[in-house]
């Protein structure tokens, strides 16, 4: 059976844009959907060339198992779960439950990612859990929870910025990593700061381009001009802050000319900057990983944060605060608890009220709930070492590519007893496994994703995964099982995973209690937080009765299966399936909540709180040996890791290899030419790629993306430094050398 087309978005990035599938594998097709107001029509190249992941030559089809000889080589899933389950017991008995560890991706769907929090912290028992996200969100997460209370990404639809009349761009490149986006900000001029002068920065009515790790000089400075040149919007800080004073004893040194000499940015482009946001009758400031990925991505963030509240943009009808989330569920992969420090609807794993209400859910007495664990990096660093964990479980990451200090990271990894990874492709990380896992993706599986807006979005399957295949879910529940887990406990339905999830997060920052399946697949637009009933008040739709999942027809996938090891459906998630959570008792559900500050923010008084961060150089600054900055981004044709669209032939064609990009003179300076082969060489490693010489990016500055394997990574170059708050390492900033590479052009 089949259904023509199917309703779902993007498998990739953030902005989540909404696509239509149609026909079977071979010939699968995309298009935008052309109601849904965030790509409204649009999608990149990515987008459009999405089906062929779903066509990649190497996909899995049957778990590897690496035999006596080294060699990893096909085995039954009853051979591979046992064989896992048997030596999580055997690393558990002998060293712990902090033995075995979690690693968690931020592109899982919201289903997973609770799922493997609970599959962690209930049938492993560890604290060792944390994610991908730790490198893409986590220093954004920390200020806006201090400032607001609160961290929704944008705290307002994306629609809000069509009608922005200026809108500053701190270490963002849409015009590459989301390029629909760019059709939201038509109108707005845009301030864009960056040390390269990016496809956004091409557009913008003022490109600021600070030296790598200056961005929080360069905040304070906006600040301290804001209110010397008497921009400051007094009535809105007295009325809606707390902490003025403090944030601007900070600043107060930081007049334009030294910040000119820190930063490099001419005072008559930040007085123009400062200006232009000022009087502009709506304006927002949005971040992106330029600003946040650094050993003060958290401060950085916070003074960014600091200067929107002296304008009296946040929580004000059409000007705003936000950070422009980068992964696919990056938004939702931070709510559900697979965060080292965090349970399910954003609560925190040492507040015992919270631990309480998701012990209760999980029918487990609260105590049985370890403590919070290892930052992403930490957990890495630690593998294999005496006191860290043995095992790991892996799932829909890549770190041997995305982890700072990869060369590293791959060795520890190495030093394991036993690695494991679900994977629907050989990445780079299932190639050290002891197990591989193959698991469905994307078109084939159903779920939610949270956007960038805090806007939860329907996945629905529009392919049954290959044969031999299975889902992360079912994955988990098998395991679990083996684990000595009832199975109840852990369901391999989403809708079911889902509903459970509404009852976790009730009441918690990130409620979802009042989202439903049925209201999504009804075009309903929920953001969070949406509480069940129509004022927080329990609707009967979250306690589980009524969740009688897969009672509609399916009209959406191809053809679906019975899990070979469950026996449960995979699908069976049609839009008219269940009744539950819509405003039974003729009570009007929840709207949910597009905009969440306009009356007050999330703190007790309501009011968001300045920051008094200050100014401090990166962990390495260039010297004699590594005289210039290195610093790591994206291009527009990958995404990620790589480990999907180095498999789409498109895409391989659009940016097939790494490349360094170097001003002309400095190339030239270090004996190299456009298109030769150099080495990019820090304390911590070597990266090879091809010049590319460019006068886009600064003349101290060179520039890799970070999406290719082998002696292409990027990240063989960054370091260990981490955010003290975030534990963000510091992927934007390394001192580095720039030489020929052996062998010549
Ligand atoms: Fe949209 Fe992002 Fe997908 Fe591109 S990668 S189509 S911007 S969701």
């Amino acid at each position: 059976m089949e259904s023509a087309e199917s309703a779902t978005h993007c498998p990739y990035c953030a902005l989540q844009c909404a696509t239509v599938l149609s026909g079977r594998r071979a010939e699968l097709a995309v298009r935008p959907a052309p109601d849904f107001p965030v790509n409204a029509g649009g999608l990149c190249q990515k987008g459009w060339t999405a089906p062929g992941v779903l066509r990649a030559p190497d996909r899995l089809l049957t778990p590897l198992v690496r035999r006596p000889d080294g060699e990893l080589a096909p085995a039954g899933w009853e051979e591979a779960l046992d064989l896992v389950a048997g030596r999580l017991r055997e690393i558990r008995g002998r060293h712990g439950a902090d033995a075995v560890a979690v690693f968690g991706g931020g592109g899982l769907t919201n289903e997973k990612a609770y799922a493997l929090g609970k599959f962690a912290r209930l049938a492993l028992g560890t604290s060792q859990i944390d994610y991908n996200g730790r490198f893409c969100m986590s220093s954004a997460a920390a200020a806006a929870t201090a400032a607001f209370g609160l961290d929704r990404g944008l705290p307002f639809p994306v629609t809000d910025l069509d009608e922005s009349d200026v809108v500053l761009l701190a270490g963002a490149n849409p015009a590459e990593t989301m390029p629909p986006l760019l059709r939201h900000l038509r109108r707005a001029d845009l301030v864009v700061v960056d040390p390269r002068r990016t496809r956004t920065a091409q557009q913008a009515a003022l490109h600021l381009q600070p030296a790598p790790g200056t961005d929080l000089a360069l905040a304070l400075g906006l600040l301290h001009l804001t209110v010397t040149e008497g921009l400051l919007d007094k009535e809105y800080v007295d009325a809606r802050t707390t902490g003025f004073d403090a944030a601007w004893e900070q600043c107060v040194a930081w007049w334009p000319e030294r910040v000119e000499q820190v930063t490099g940015v001419p005072v008559a482009d930040q007085r123009a900057a400062v200006r232009m946001l000022a009087g502009a009758a709506r304006a927002h400031v949005l971040t992106g990983r330029g600003a946040e990925q650094h050993s003060k991505g958290a401060d950085t963030v916070a003074a960014f944060i600091n200067l929107a509240l002296a304008l009296g943009l946040p929580g004000r009808a059409g000007s705003g605060f936000g950070t422009l989330t980068g992964q696919g569920n990056g938004q939702g992969g931070r709510e559900m608890g697979q965060k080292a420090d965090q349970l399910p609807g954003y609560r925190s794993l040492t507040d015992p009220a919270a631990r309480a209400h998701v012990a209760r859910v999980w029918g487990v007495e609260a105590e049985r709930l370890p403590g919070p664990g290892r930052s992403a990096y930490e957990l890495l660093d630690a593998l294999g070492t005496e006191s860290g964990p043995r095992a790991l479980l892996v799932f829909g990451s890549n770190p041997v590519v995305s982890a700072p200090r990869a060369a590293h990271v791959a060795s520890r990894l190495s030093a394991l007893d036993l690695l494991v990874v679900a994977d629907f492709v050989p990445s780079e990380t299932a190639a050290l496994a002891d197990v591989v896992l193959p698991v469905a993706q994307w078109a084939e599986e159903e779920g939610t994703m949270t956007s960038l807006e805090g806007r939860v979005l329907r996945r629905r399957a529009h392919l049954r995964p290959p044969p031999g295949v299975r889902t992360d879910l079912e994955v988990l529940r098998s395991l679990a099982v083996r684990l000595g887990q009832d199975a109840d406990r852990f369901p391999a339905r989403p809708r079911e995973v889902f509903e459970e999830l509404r009852r976790a997060t009730a009441g918690g920052v990130a409620d979802y209690s009042g989202i439903s399946y049925e209201r999504l697949d009804a075009g309903e637009a929920l953001h969070w937080p949406c509480p069940a009933g129509e004022d927080g008040a329990d609707d009967g739709g979250v306690d589980g009765r009524g969740a009688e999942a897969g009672s509609g027809p399916d009209t959406n996938a191809e053809d679906r299966a019975a899990s070979p090891d469950t026996g449960a459906e995979s699908g069976a998630d049609g839009p008219d399936a269940g009744a539950q959570g819509t405003g039974r008792r003729g009570r009007r559900p929840h709207p949910g909540t597009p905009r969440v500050f306009l009356d007050r923010f999330a703190h007790p008084d309501g009011r968001a709180r300045f920051a008094a961060v200050d100014h401090r150089p990166p962990a390495e600054v260039p010297d004699a040996a590594f005289p210039l900055y290195g610093t790591t981004g994206r291009v527009l044709a990958q995404y990620q890791s790589g480990a999907q669209t180095r498999r789409v032939p498109e895409l391989v064609a659009a940016a097939p290899e790494a490349v360094v990009e170097i001003h002309p003179d400095t190339a030239r300076r270090f004996g190299l030419a456009d298109g030769q082969l150099a080495e990019v060489t820090s304390a911590h490693g070597t990266v090879r790629a091809r010049v590319r010489a460019t006068r886009d990016v600064r003349a101290d500055t060179v520039f890799v993306p970070f999406h290719y394997p082998g002696a292409a990574r990027a990240n063989l170059f960054t370091g260990d430094a981490l955010d003290p708050r975030s534990r963000m390492p510091e992927f934007k900033v390394s001192a580095v050398r720039v030489t020929p590479a052996d062998g010549g052009p």
